[in-house]
């Protein structure tokens, strides 16, 4: 199938050195095209190519699908209101709508939940034309409404960023993973973990869910399960949910190792199981999550062993800290044999915890 492509042209002062600093960010993602004056960034989701001319630049984005094309758009023109401080003159020529519903936005509403365990909550969506969210990422954005409010939705703008509901219509936003989906039938599952805090507006909102409660999703995004025939897999509760798919999605060819902290054995969860997958469960009995320091230390315990180890791991900010710093200055794994993410931050809400290495 023909990529979908869009572009935009900018003539700003400052726009080059602008320039230089996505490319520098994204240096990993950069190829050679051979031509003076012109530089291009193929990511996960499609290509950025930059043609510089006359004091100004002209930008093309190319991607497989219409939700690619339009986080490529996003991440340009993300980059631009970040470093120029406006969007103004941004304009998109070529595919993918400018205005009206963003084309990765679902509303879904809740067909049923179950409690899985005492910290696990399990609600069951209804959502149309979930096709695009059965592949190109595990992860999923929840937009919750203000209680008691008609939900207002976001909005694509011409500049290709998301418009905002703001003021009262503002939007609770929290990072999920799709943790099953029936295409066919029109379902999804999210586990949510039911944690402790003042004011936790996603577990809250799992805990009292009532069937027809509506939220917004958009995504999908983030990975999935890692390219690697011999995976190491770690995980605090909040990742339960990504190694139950990556396990289920595992190849007969590949082996899978997971280490997973829960508070205690009540809260283990049914997982895929197979000779080539072992799984073992370390208990806070009581003690805080993201405290107790359990995950790190069962990876220091265990050591790299095996050359094509690839290690993939999601939980609170300051474990993330430490397996990072286990797998890339301990261990010295290249950064294509690993994966670790903060899920969420002690005292911190939603996104203001959680990221990347
Ligand atoms: C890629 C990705 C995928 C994720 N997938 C899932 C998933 O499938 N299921 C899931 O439950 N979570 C998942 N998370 C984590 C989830 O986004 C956070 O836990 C989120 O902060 C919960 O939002 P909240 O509104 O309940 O609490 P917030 O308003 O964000 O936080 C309120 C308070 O609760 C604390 N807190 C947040 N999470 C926890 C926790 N797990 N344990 C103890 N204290 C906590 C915060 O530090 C803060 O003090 C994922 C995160 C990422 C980045």
């Amino acid at each position: 199938m023909k990529p979908l492509s869009a572009q935009t042209r900018i003539q700003s002062e400052g726009i080059c050195a602008v320039m230089d600093r996505l490319c520098a960010e994204h240096s990993d993602y950069e190829i050679d095209t051979g031509v003076v004056g012109q530089w291009e960034l193929r990511t996960h989701y499609g290509s950025l190519n930059a043609s510089f001319e006359d004091g100004g630049v002209l930008i093309r984005v190319a991607a497989e699908d219409e939700t690619c094309l339009s986080y490529m758009k996003m991440i340009f023109a993300g980059h631009i209101a970040a470093h120029l401080r406006t969007t103004e003159g941004l304009r998109w020529h070529g595919d993918g709508a400018d205005a009206g519903t963003p084309v990765f936005f679902r509303e879904i509403s809740v067909l049923s939940s179950t409690r899985l365990s005492p910290h696990m909550q399990r609600l069951r969506f209804s959502g149309r034309d979930l096709d695009r969210f059965s592949h190109g990422g595990f992860h999923v954005r929840l937009l919750l409404p203000p209680t008691g409010r008609q939900a207002v939705w976001p909005t694509m703008g011409a500049d290709g960023l998301i418009v905002w509901p703001s003021g009262e219509d503002a939007l609770t936003v929290r990072v999920y993973t799709i943790r099953a989906l029936d295409v066919a039938e029109g379902w999804l599952d999210i586990d949510f973990v039911l944690h402790p805090g003042a004011e936790t507006p996603a577990a809250a909102f799992a805990l009292d869910a009532r069937s027809g409660d509506v939220i917004g999703m958009i995504g999908p995004g983030g990975g999935g399960l890692p390219e690697a025939s011999n995976l190491l897999l770690l995980g605090d509760d909040t990742a339960l949910p990504a190694i139950g798919r990556m396990l289920e999605e595992l190849a007969p060819s590949a082996r899978a190792e997971a280490i997973i902290e829960v508070d205690g054995p009540r809260d283990r969860m049914a997982l895929a199981a197979g000779n080539n997958i072992a799984v073992r469960w370390l208990y806070r009995h009581g003690r805080e999550a993201g405290g107790a320091g359990l995950l790190p230390a069962a990876l220091r315990e265990r050591g790299p062993a095996a050359d094509d180890l690839y290690v993939w791991a999601g939980c609170e900010f300051a474990d993330f800290r430490e397996i990072r710093s286990i797998v890339r200055k301990g261990w010295g794994l290249p950064r294509d044999r690993h994966l670790v993410t903060a899920y969420w931050r002690r005292d911190a809400q939603g996104e203001d915890g959680a990221g990347e290495e």
